[in-house]
């Protein structure tokens, strides 16, 4: 079908999105899709043969191209070859997996542990097999796509609570009917906002209610905590979360998604999952890199140290320049630049000076709220750091975002 001659709901959804690209790219304003030529040492990458900084990754602990994680990679390479022999249930299981999934459960301090093919499909899976009609999941608004297409999949009545407010958030578990089965969802860290859930009211307050807690860990773990394991760890309440999800895409530099919890729950998970059932292993060489991951994580604290301090400095740099960086206490840092049009036009100026930086606009976040969503890593030295707030900062008075 010649998509040009017909004029159906789907033409037109398609052609809004080509006119708007192509207005991105005849101003120079687009910058999604970016080929990386290589990534150098963590924090750098080469793009169309040019060094940039890179503010938009999220391995936050700079493991991508660690020495013995690549060194595991390739090691199961050689024993296994680069795929599996099908679904896990049936030929598919190795025995990295079985030691991917016991290191996860060590590392979150629960009795097991299950993964699946990504985070995405973890929250899907996890999700839609636990609730079901009739029962009633409750999400926080600013969740991620993931939960929020894992709670619609479930058919459960799906009930949302204004983001980070407890007050709501115990209205909506009171609305439930008694005797009916809850659960409770958050992010543990926002993607979007970078800000962290109020992690003891919720935990409080799912108690309460006696529902089941989940905790999608993707841009907490080796962020949040002393050793990085994450909430739990962070505000001292460990054992408190009943389903701990988490991916192997950021900070484990891998593919992956993981729940770790009780015995039983990981069990049934694994027999009752479609997306374990259907959906082929975890590939060999990411399987192991994972798993070496989470012992590195541990071998060199150093990594969550340095992430912390480099946090500090760019989120303080930011607000001394004027920038509204929301609420923001973690690696994920939001440059509020209110709309579209700034932030494109910011992007452009921190492009064209070599730091690779995204914006994020509606419909992602609010008319009104565009931003440009930098993350910082544990690799950024902190004169890099310093170039990158001196471009900001600069490019953010000649927009006028700033004073
Ligand atoms: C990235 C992300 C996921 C999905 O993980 P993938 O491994 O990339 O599929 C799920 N939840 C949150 C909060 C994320 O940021």
């Amino acid at each position: 079908m010649d998509i040009h001659t017909t004029d159906d709901a789907v033409t037109r959804r398609i052609k809004y999105f080509t006119d708007r690209e192509r207005m991105l790219r005849e101003n120079d304003l687009y910058f999604y899709n970016q080929p990386v030529e290589e990534i150098r040492g963590g924090a750098r990458v080469l793009v169309r043969g040019r060094e940039m900084g890179m503010y938009a990754s999220y391995s936050y602990l700079g493991l991508i191209g660690h020495p013995r994680i690549n060194k595991a990679a390739k090691e199961a390479v050689d024993k296994f070859g680069t795929g599996t022999n099908g679904v896990r249930t049936l030929a598919g299981t190795l025995t990295i997996h079985t030691e991917l999934e016991e290191t996860i459960a060590a590392f979150k301090h629960t009795e097991a542990a299950v993964t699946y093919s990504s985070g995405y499909a973890t929250n899907l899976a996890v999700i839609s097999t636990l609730m079901g009609r009739g029962d009633y999941v409750i999400s926080d608004k600013l969740n991620h796509a993931s939960i929020v297409d894992g709670c619609l999949m479930s058919g459960a009545e799906f009930r949302r609570f204004r983001h980070n407010d407890m007050e709501d958030l115990e209205k909506r578990l009171q609305q439930v009917p008694e005797g009916v089965a809850k659960m409770v969802v958050a992010d543990a860290v926002f993607s979007m906002d970078g800000d962290v859930i109020d992690f003891p009211r919720v935990v409080e307050l799912s108690k309460k209610y006696n529902a089941w807690l989940m905790m999608d860990e993707a841009h907490s773990v080796g962020v949040l905590g002393k050793t990085g394991r994450g909430i739990e760890e962070h505000f001292g309440l460990e054992g408190t979360v009943d389903i701990k999800m988490g991916t192997l895409s950021k900070t484990i530099p891998s593919v992956g998604g993981y729940v770790a919890g009780k015995k039983e729950l990981v069990q049934y998970l694994r027999h009752a999952s479609r997306a374990y059932i259907f959906s082929a292993a975890i590939p060999p060489a990411q399987a192991a890199a994972a798993n070496e991951a989470f012992k590195v994580i541990l071998d060199e604290p150093w990594r969550i140290e340095k992430l912390r301090q480099n946090a500090d400095h760019f989120l303080a740099g930011l607000k001394e320049a004027g920038f509204d960086t929301m609420l923001s206490t973690t690696a994920i840092v939001p440059v509020l630049c209110d709309t579209d049009e700034r932030a494109f036009a910011l992007t452009r100026q921190c492009q064209h000076q070599d730091l690779f930086v995204l914006p994020v606009v509606s419909p992602a976040v609010p008319e009104g709220l565009a931003r440009l969503r930098a993350t910082v890593l544990a690799s950024h030295e902190p004169k890099e750091i310093d170039y990158a707030l001196g471009v900001i900062e600069k490019a953010g008075k000649e927009i006028g975002i700033i004073q």
